[in-house]
């Protein structure tokens, strides 16, 4: 009983850990299954573990949607300050107790900057099936107006590669990525175009281009992916914009030839993506023979990702990122299995996610 009063912290998150125990999520998730990958995993390096729970803290912070992000805002500041307030302190005066709650307050937005900011140990995707290439189809520099400044390609590369990355499209927006590397990681490249209501992740052979006819209207909009296929490059409808603006033509998007969709995507404003909306453009993927991806979005900030997407080249001897265009994707006679992987702590049967697209046509 006494050591219950004197480490009450402590004891709660060691009953919160057994707790958990008992309902583990997996650390994995196939986003086209919704099941955990046979041969994907996590390797947390021994500094990761050690600096437990701060690290897979600071991970989940990361991971936050913008809808629960403001959620979390609301709820652990108040909480926090409450605790800060009534923390016993010896009869302390009304003006410490005011420090306390404001201090209380303030570990949650730090906890954000930390997040954020704060280099640190990260996990590592590893697969055991060798044919595998661990990819991102969407990134960006500093050369994109809201990429993080002076974070270079090769800062990039290095972010992906402590990850487990092995090549990653360099999608700038509307700016065509030309110096390729290929240490620590292989970078390929890519653009992403923004069009009406909607941004384009091209890949490939892109070659820059006006975007004026294409940013009218939808019609205009849907003419760019033929002028993709002209320059032999591929796009894909990038999250959120498809499903805000969008979620109505996916049928004359596909007529327009898009060549697959992006299903996760991390970027907080895309990682609110409900999970029926994904089945039907998984559906809509199958029936068609599209792609569906998973994107980390990157623009500089935060030192993790929750999305992998690794890609399996199919028989055939199919090049793996070789050129610019993964072959297996340009000319897929067949639907092209991909994974999305999410990372730790996304757990799609979360209630607060929206069911459903905001009411736009
Ligand atoms: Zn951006
Ligand atoms: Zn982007």
């Amino acid at each position: 009983m006494n050591l219950l009063r004197r480490h009450p912290i402590a004891l709660a998150l060691v009953a919160l850990v057994l707790l958990s125990a008992f309902a583990p999520l997996p650390a994995l998730v196939d986003a086209v299954s919704g099941t955990p990958p046979p041969d994907a995993d996590l390797v947390r390096p021994a500094a990761y573990t050690l600096f437990a729970p701060l690290s897979d803290v600071l991970d989940a912070l990361t991971f936050l949607s913008l809808e629960r992000a403001r959620a979390f805002l609301i709820a652990w500041m108040g909480i926090l300050a409450v605790w800060g307030f009534a923390r016993p302190g010896g009869g302390s005066p009304l003006l410490r107790r005011l420090a306390g709650a404001a201090l209380g307050a303030l570990i949650v937005p730090l906890g954000g900057v930390a997040a954020v900011l704060l280099p640190r140990p990260v996990p590592r995707l590893v697969t055991a099936d060798s044919t595998v290439t661990v990819i991102d189809y969407h990134a960006h520099t500093a050369v994109s107006h809201d990429g993080r400044r002076g974070w270079s390609a090769d800062d990039l590369a290095a972010w992906h590669a402590a990850q487990g990355f092995e090549a990653s499209y360099v999608t700038d927006h509307n700016v065509v990525f030309t110096h390729p590397i290929d240490e620590p990681i292989r970078l390929l490249p890519g653009v992403e175009w923004s069009v009406y209501q909607q941004h384009v992740v091209a890949l490939g052979a892109v070659s820059p281009i006006d975007r004026a006819p294409y940013t009218g209207d939808t019609r205009g909009m849907l003419a760019l992916f033929g002028e993709l296929h002209r320059q032999g490059a591929i796009g894909l409808a990038s999250l959120p914009e498809y499903w805000r603006n969008h979620w109505g033509d996916l049928a004359a998007f596909v007529e327009a030839g898009v060549d697959g969709f992006e299903i996760v995507n991390c970027a907080p404003k895309a990682l609110g993506f409900p999970a029926p909306a994904r089945g039907r453009v998984l559906q809509l993927a199958t029936e068609h023979d599209l792609l569906v991806v998973g994107a980390s979005d990157n623009h500089g900030w935060g030192e993790v990702t929750c999305v992998c997407a690794a890609h399996r080249p199919r028989a055939g001897g199919l090049g793996v990122v070789d050129g610019g265009v993964h072959p297996a994707v340009a000319h897929a006679p067949e639907p092209v299995v991909e994974r999305a992987l999410e990372l730790d702590h996304v757990d799609r049967r979360d209630p607060d996610l929206p069911v459903g697209p905001p009411a736009r046509g």
